[in-house]
């Protein structure tokens, strides 16, 4: 399939798309010009995917996870879970380390693989690069105070930086 222009299935219609194809972003009351290639695409797969709607956007309208702003917040809402105690909400895309565990670009982190602790969802622990389970089962969430390991790796750049230029 070349990608300047082709034909795909949404919502049942046949349109017209690649980066060729000349469109205005579907976002209601915007007018700004885009194509209807990849870059402007709600989703992964043109014509529609369990990622997004199919639909094509301006950079405005689109999230950083190449979503349009309601495929994006039904996304949030299907992949965070808020801790009835704490009122704590993680995002369950998101990669998590356990307090005291330093962040390593070949070590591991902790990721939800879809199971649960009752309601509770768990977090098992997966090793980098390729994020491939090991043999733990993992914990529920709750169970420690997990930072993401974004955060954490932030603040391991910021300390060794600190430590530079102290000398
Ligand atoms: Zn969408
Ligand atoms: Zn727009």
């Amino acid at each position: 399939m070349g990608y300047a222009s082709y034909e795909v299935y949404r919502n049942g219609e046949r349109i017209e798309a690649g980066y060729t194809v000349r469109a205005v972003c579907e976002m209601d009351g915007c007018t700004k010009e885009i194509d209807r290639g990849l870059a402007y695409l709600c989703g992964q797969t043109p014509g529609g995917d369990e990622f997004g709607c199919g639909g094509y956007f301006c950079a405005d309208h689109l999230t950083y996870a190449q979503q349009c702003t309601p495929c994006g917040k039904k996304a949030d809402e299907a992949n965070s879970w808020t801790d009835p105690a704490t009122g704590i909400t993680y995002d369950l895309r998101d990669e998590y380390l356990p307090p005291g565990e330093a962040y390593k670009a070949d070590g591991w982190v902790w990721k939800h693989l879809g199971t649960f602790e009752g309601e509770v969802p768990k977090l098992v622990p997966v090793k980098l690069p390729e994020r491939r389970p090991g043999g733990h089962l993992g914990v529920a969430i709750t169970t420690y105070e997990f930072e993401t390991a974004g955060t954490v790796a932030w603040r391991q750049e910021r300390a060794v930086q600190a430590g530079e230029s102290r000398g």
